[in-house]
């Protein structure tokens, strides 16, 4: 069974000390997604970041870079950041992956593009639809288009093709020959309806180059708008088709159980409705592919606190440096100068 393995993104904590047992994230990643599936017939692809990743006591961002923070979430930076020339980063990430991955046909480490010249970005920007930020979504989708290119130009033909980040933790581990990789099937960390999580994702070629090449369809989800319920009057955790005929956010009523109080939020532009909503129009069913999956922060997340954010951006090694919260909410969103 010929199967590549496509790694894309920023490091982040894939280089960091677990903090329950001291080993480096990376070591649950080979055990889980690489050692199951090391053989001569296997191929691994990765497309990086060269900003954000932790490495020997720091989190590291290159010179041209922008620090960046979601909803002022402190678990996504590391207590020390330091500032490093593109060069310097770039060598410690090629050196420090071709050290632990094995069978690497093809690595990029990306520096210097700007998600402001994808076509949509105008448009994702002012659609006012909600669900991501146009800038993680399209630098995130760029990546993994970077991996769908040198994947097809390798002329290589793959039974199976696994797409992974760097900076999860498994519970579990990807076992290619368990899994029947039949047309109509992918095989994905989970979905609610319309939604299909994006942590991981497992086909055959035909069916992942469908979503490999989503930078090339970016915002075609503006014409499906859909929201998230969540209702605590009778538990109602679901996405929905968002009929503005119907207009069911009037007054916040559930319309399952016609009580208010339920929560609305608009994620029609998520990563998740992209390939969720690219699954159904392509005639795909995503599956779950049996194994546990979290992201693993710099930090617990119950440590999560605007001021333990306000006092990892006041260290004097960041200052002059630009940060950026893509956050949606307009209070906490926009850049500043640190
Ligand atoms: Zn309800």
């Amino acid at each position: 069974m010929r199967k590549a393995i496509a790694i894309h993104g920023n490091l982040r904590t894939f280089l960091m000390p677990m903090r329950e047992n001291g080993s480096p994230l990376y070591q649950n990643f080979l055990d889980s997604v690489i050692n199951p599936n090391l053989d001569a017939d296997l191929d691994v692809y990765i497309s990086a970041d060269v900003n954000d990743f932790y490495y020997d006591g720091y989190q590291y961002y290159t010179e041209e870079s922008v620090i960046e923070c979601t909803n002022n979430n402190s678990f996504r930076l590391y207590d020390k950041i330091k500032i490093v020339p593109v060069d310097e980063a770039r060598e410690i990430i090629e050196r420090e992956l071709r050290r632990i991955i094995p069978n690497v046909k093809y690595l990029n480490v990306i520096h210097g593009f700007e998600a402001s010249s994808h076509p949509a970005y105008e448009k994702l920007l002012n659609s006012g639809m909600a669900g991501a930020g146009a800038e993680p979504l399209i630098n995130q989708n760029h990546k993994i288009y970077d991996l769908y290119k040198a994947i097809t130009e390798s002329k290589e033909k793959y039974d199976a093709i696994l797409r992974v980040r760097f900076d999860c933790i498994y519970s579990g581990s990807f076992d290619l020959n368990r899994y029947n990789f039949h047309d109509g099937v992918i095989y994905t960390p989970g979905t609610k309806t319309i939604f299909c999580f994006d942590w991981y994702m497992m086909g055959n070629q035909r069916n992942m180059e469908i979503f490999m090449s989503l930078y090339e369809r970016i915002g075609y989800t503006t014409e499906y708008q859909v929201w998230l319920l969540e209702c605590t009057g009778c538990g109602t955790r679901s996405v929905e088709d968002w009929d503005k005929e119907k207009n069911p956010r009037e007054g916040n009523i559930c319309p399952f159980c016609k009580t208010t109080g339920s929560h609305f939020s608009d994620i029609t532009i998520s990563s998740e409705h992209h390939i969720g909503r690219q699954a159904i129009l392509s005639g795909i069913s995503p599956s779950y592919g049996g194994v546990h999956v979290a992201v693993y922060r710099y930090d617990e997340v119950s440590n999560d606190s605007v001021d333990k954010l306000e006092r990892i951006l006041s260290s004097e090694e960041i200052k002059g440096h630009k940060f950026v919260n893509y956050s949606v909410d307009p209070k906490s969103k926009g850049e500043r100068i640190l």
